[in-house]
Parts: C-alpha cells; sequence; structure tokens
C-alpha cells in the first residue's frame, strides 16, 4: 500500500507515519515544515518504506498512491491565526489539489476535520447531525470555515466524481511530540509548569475541553480508513471525558510538581465555551473509544517534555 500522508511532519502527523510504517505501508509524508519539523521524524529518515517531501497541498501534486490521509494545516490558534489568509489557502486549495490527485489516481481520501465545524456549540455533547454555531468573520473563522469548506468539498467529490472519502471531526488531541512553543493548552501548561513559570489561564478558565491521547486517535483514525461498509462520515474521533481548563492545570501541576502559580489573561474572542464528543458513530461503526485517561496521558507527555526541554 502506497499510502500519502500531508502534514506528516506535524504532531499528529509523524505518529500517523510511525503507525502506517508499522502496519507494513510505504509511507510518502509530505509537509512545507510550517509547524512540524524533521525533527518530528527524523527516526524514519533512512527507513526503505519511508520518504520526506518539503512540498505546499497548496500547489498541485502529481504522485502515484493508494491511501491519501490529508492533515496539512497548522492547528493551534497561535500558528494557524498567524498567516489567516494562508490557512483558508491550505484547508481549501490544499483539500482540492488532494481531491484532485484522489480523482485521478482513484485512492481512498480521509480528512483531518474538526470540533472547530461546530464553533461555539449551544448543543452539548456534539453530535455529527449538528451543523454549528460558527462566526464566519471573526479571528478563528480562517481555520473554521477553512475546515468546513474542505467538508463541502470531499462530500461534493464524493458525491460528484464518486470519490472514496473518510471524513472525522478530531477533537482537541494531546500527546508526545506537541511542540513546546505550540501555543495550545496542554503544551502550554506542561512546557510552563516544566520550567518553573506560571500557567496562562485565559479567562476564568471554566471553559470546557474533552482531550483525547494521541495513541488512541491515531488508532481510531486507522480504524475508520480501513473501514469498508460504506460509512465515509462525518464521525466524531475524541475522549468524551470534559474538563474544565482549571482542571487540566490542577492535572499538570499535580503531575509536575513544583510551585507554578495561575496567571489569567483575557479570553480571546469567539473562545468556544463547552466542548465534548458524542461519540456513538464511532462506537457504533468502529467500535472504538479512547482508553487513555487524561491523568495517564499527561503523565506520558510530561516525561516526553521532560527530556525534550533538557535538550536545547
Ligand atoms: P500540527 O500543526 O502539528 O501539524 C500540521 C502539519 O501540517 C505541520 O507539520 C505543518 O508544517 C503542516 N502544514 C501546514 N500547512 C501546510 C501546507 N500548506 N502544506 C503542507 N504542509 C502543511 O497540528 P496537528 O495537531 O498535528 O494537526 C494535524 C491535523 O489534524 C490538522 O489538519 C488539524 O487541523 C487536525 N486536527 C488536529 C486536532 C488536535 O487536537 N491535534 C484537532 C482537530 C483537528
Ligand atoms: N491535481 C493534483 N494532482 C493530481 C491531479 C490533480 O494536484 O494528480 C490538482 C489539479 O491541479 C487541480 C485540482 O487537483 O487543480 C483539482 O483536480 P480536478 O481533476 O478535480 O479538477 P480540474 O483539474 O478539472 O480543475
Ligand atoms: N488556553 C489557556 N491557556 C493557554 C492556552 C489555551 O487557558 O495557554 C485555553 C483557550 O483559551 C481555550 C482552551 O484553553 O479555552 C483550549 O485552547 P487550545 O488553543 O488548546 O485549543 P482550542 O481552543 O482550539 O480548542
Amino acid at each position: 500500500m502506497r499510502t500519502l500522508v500531508t502534514g506528516g511532519a506535524g504532531f499528529l502527523g509523524s505518529h500517523l507515519c510511525d503507525r502506517l510504517i508499522a502496519d507494513g505501508h510505504e509511507v510518502l509524508c509530505v509537509d512545507n515544515f510550517f509547524t512540524g519539523s524533521r525533527a518530528n521524524v527524523a527516526h524514519l529518515q533512512g527507513h526503505p518504506r519511508f520518504e520526506l517531501m518539503r512540498h505546499d497541498v497548496c500547489f498541485p501534486l502529481y504522485v502515484e498512491v493508494d491511501w491519501i490521509f490529508n492533515l496539512a494545516c497548522p492547528a493551534s490558534p497561535v500558528h494557524y491565526q498567524h498567516d489567516p489568509v494562508q490557512t483558508t489557502k491550505t484547508s481549501v486549495h490544499g483539500a482540492i489539489n488532494m481531491l484532485g490527485l484522489a480523482k485521478r489516481t482513484r485512492a481512498r481520501i480521509f480528512q483531518a476535520s474538526t470540533s472547530e465545524v461546530y464553533g461555539d456549540p449551544e448543543v452539548h455533547p456534539q453530535t455529527e447531525s449538528y451543523w454549528g454555531r460558527v462566526n464566519p468573520i471573526g479571528i478563528r473563522s480562517c481555520y473554521d470555515e477553512g475546515k468546513r469548506c474542505a467538508e463541502t468539498l470531499f462530500f461534493d467529490y464524493y458525491r460528484q466524481h464518486k470519490l472514496d472519502i473518510r471524513v472525522a471531526r478530531i477533537f482537541n488531541t494531546y500527546g508526545p511530540r506537541m511542540h513546546p512553543n505550540d501555543g495550545r493548552v496542554v503544551s502550554n501548561f506542561i512546557a510552563q509548569a516544566l520550567r518553573g513559570d506560571d500557567l496562562t489561564m485565559y479567562g476564568d478558565g471554566l471553559q470546557t475541553r474533552s482531550f483525547c491521547y494521541v495513541d488512541d486517535l491515531i488508532e481510531g483514525i486507522v480504524r475508520f480508513m480501513a473501514l469498508d461498509t460504506g460509512f465515509v462520515g462525518p464521525m466524531n474521533l475524541g475522549n468524551p471525558s470534559e474538563f474544565t481548563m482549571l482542571e487540566l492545570a490542577e492535572h499538570v501541576l499535580r503531575t509536575v510538581g513544583g510551585t507554578s502559580a495561575l496567571i489569567h489573561l483575557p479570553l480571546p474572542s469567539d473562545d468556544p465555551r463547552q466542548r465534548k464528543p458524542d461519540i456513538s458513530l464511532a462506537i457504533e461503526h468502529l467500535g472504538w473509544h479512547a482508553t487513555v485517561p487524561l491523568e495517564e496521558g499527561i503523565r506520558r507527555t510530561v516525561d516526553d517534555f521532560r527530556e525534550r526541554l533538557k535538550t536545547p
């Protein structure tokens, strides 16, 4: 199986490449290194079934593949808001190019969509049938609307060109290999606690997220891609255990120890108040649910950060 992973040098992409190599795939990892890095896949370099290509998915790509996982897109608000026009282009032009590639090669194609398609949701937990509450002109819109448009493209190529698609809506996922300066809450809190800095709490800390450990998520993605029942999604993938950011900070501080306090900073605009996946479809179609509790996942992530923060 010749498998393309776009965004393969990023956090999730690199774990997916590991898994696909272990499963016997020939892996072509494509990345423009905007938020990802060669270091994330350095251990795979030299493997006879692994190839790394620097390429921006906003431009056409002509390769021969059987499966495509489209993960290219910065995922942290700090990074996707840095160049918002590029973020929308990556989601939309990237999807068009990868769908065009899938159409020519008749490859099966997976889209890493997101819980952000639900915006700041009034329905809780979020089911796939919920259409969401998204601001089209705010600072998060480049990401949210880009991903929504990508879903539209996937389902139109599915209906119009009979493409073999899989669309997963991924909820907040964390774990080893997240960049310490990535800007997302789990990596920020762990890096701050390990450095003895105060933890940056945006707003009152009562907003909620549901955090999935990376190994659980990769298992869900791989099972969904292999599914041959005709169900193509959209399908939520995430861990339904819901925590406030204050509870997350407590978990991190308990695991790391130290003397960090919390400093409260303003809540960014359009920051969703609550988020929790309904995973009934994943249970029904994949027999999948997350198994790593937050405490255990945080422990493993702290161990990884501790090692990496040692070396400059
Ligand atoms: P990440 O930022 O670590 O990885 C994204 C990768 O895409 C990086 O390696 C980056 O360099 C690459 N990239 C960005 N723009 C590109 C372009 N134009 N061409 C080629 N490569 C490009 O983030 P992640 O957490 O690994 O997220 C991977 C995917 O999963 C993203 O599509 C993201 O939207 C989606 N997702 C992630 C989460 C999560 O919690 N981690 C949740 C929902 C959805
Ligand atoms: N494309 C690509 N690789 C391929 C085939 C197509 O990158 O192997 C790009 C191509 O540049 C095009 C896009 O995918 O802009 C959409 O392709 P499609 O065939 O759907 O549209 P068309 O070429 O008819 O505009
Ligand atoms: N957050 C925080 N401190 C940080 C980074 C984020 O309190 O240093 C908050 C952020 O405002 C949001 C939640 O944590 O309410 C999750 O943020 P993240 O950027 O990880 O993901 P997203 O908002 O995209 O779910």
